[in-house]
């Protein structure tokens, strides 16, 4: 088990549920863009959000954006220490930095009191392109085992200021690096661990490749907190880490299965499963829903779904357990699955 950090009003690592993460896209001088945001993702589920403080002048947009939400509020500093410490004062929960790039020793030791003088976290975050060059001459290029021993350095240099609130990121842009390097570093540390993929691309292919990664690590139980980082919109980012925690049975919630669709079916299986995962967006109880294609084989093929939908030729069949309990008219099938799903989170309260 990991070390269990506390980050604001919620905790990394020690068997905490695996938190989802973010990192606003607002200019980091749009205040009112980054509240926004941020009130975004919160509402969507995000759990902890992470703001850019490139320079003095993104210290306002942290302010707003940490009064605005109640989830916890990292900030992005790299290179300037003193940004670090100004957004400690700006009410940060954690900070994130690369001891790699922020200019010394006696500078990570002082952003390092002020986190303990506050209670904040830190983040070490190292990625392939922010080796330390003895790292690098020692290992010739940045594969796992290099990563692996640059996070262990930068841990211990914290730990030489005798500072353990700390959370540990690995990323690289190749999935397979990337595990490896995580898993190097879960058997060689018990700090928690911020899992990621980094430049992982756009919204699809992105998010397959996070996919993979994060979903062989956290089935491996390595893993405290992720992010999916995609070229798309932090919501976005945010569906995808929750799909992949629901996915590894990590968090509760709606699951909506579906038909591949064959030369039977009679049925919009494509929308109405939209439809249908729409409608179970915001159920957190661990319902299974089946969206089905033909009436003949639909029922007995979605067995294991707590209910299902299925009709064509304007007949529609609501089934529980492959057994169809109401018949309605196919216009009327989502009207009936959103009275069977809230009856289910009625029933299960
Ligand atoms: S449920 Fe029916 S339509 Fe869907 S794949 Fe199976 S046989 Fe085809």
């Amino acid at each position: 088990m990991t070390r269990k950090v506390r980050v604001g009003n919620t905790y990394i690592g020690g068997g905490a549920p695996v938190s989802v993460q973010t990192m606003l896209d607002a200019p980091s001088y749009d205040v009112e863009g980054n509240v926004a945001q941020a009130i975004a993702v919160e509402e969507a589920g995000c759990d902890i959000l992470r703001v850019a403080v490139p320079d003095e002048a993104a210290l306002a947009a942290l302010e707003a954006v940490k009064k605005a939400v109640s989830v916890p509020v990292v900030a992005d500093i790299h290179f300037d220490y003193k940004l670090a410490l100004a957004a400690i004062d700006c009410g940060a929960d954690k900070i994130r930095i690369n001891p790699g790039n922020i200019g010394g020793a006696e500078r990570v030791r002082a952003v390092t009191e002020k986190c303990k003088t506050n209670g904040v976290a830190i983040r070490v975050g190292v990625n392939s392109g922010s080796l330390e060059k003895e790292v690098l001459t020692k290992y010739g290029s940045p594969t796992p085992e290099a990563l692996c021993e640059s996070a262990l350095n930068a841990v211990r240099l914290l730990e030489s200021f005798d500072f353990y609130d700390t959370v540990v990121s690995i990323k690289t842009s190749s999935v397979v690096d990337t595990v490896s390097a995580y898993r190097l570093f879960s058997a060689a540390s018990d700090y928690p661990l911020h899992i990621g993929v980094t430049e992982a691309g756009t919204e699809k292919s992105g998010t397959v490749r996070s996919a993979v990664a994060l979903g062989s690590l956290l089935l491996d139980g390595i893993g405290d907190t992720l992010r999916v980082s995609l070229s798309a919109s932090p919501l976005k980012e945010v569906e995808a880490g929750i799909a992949i925690l629901k996915a590894c049975g990590l968090r509760d919630g709606a699951q909506v299965i579906s038909c591949p669709t064959c030369g039977r079916t009679r049925i919009d299986v494509k929308s109405l499963a939209e439809q249908a995962e729409a409608l179970a967006a915001r159920c957190e109880k661990p319902i299974k829903i089946a969206v089905m294609g033909c009436v003949v084989n639909g029922p007995g093929e979605a067995r294991e779904a707590d209910i299902g939908i299925t009709g064509g030729d304007g007949v529609g069949l609501v089934f529980k357990k492959g057994e169809v309990v109401e018949k309605v008219a196919e216009s009327e099938l989502l009207a009936a699955l959103e009275k069977y799903i809230k009856d289910y989170e009625n029933a299960n309260e």
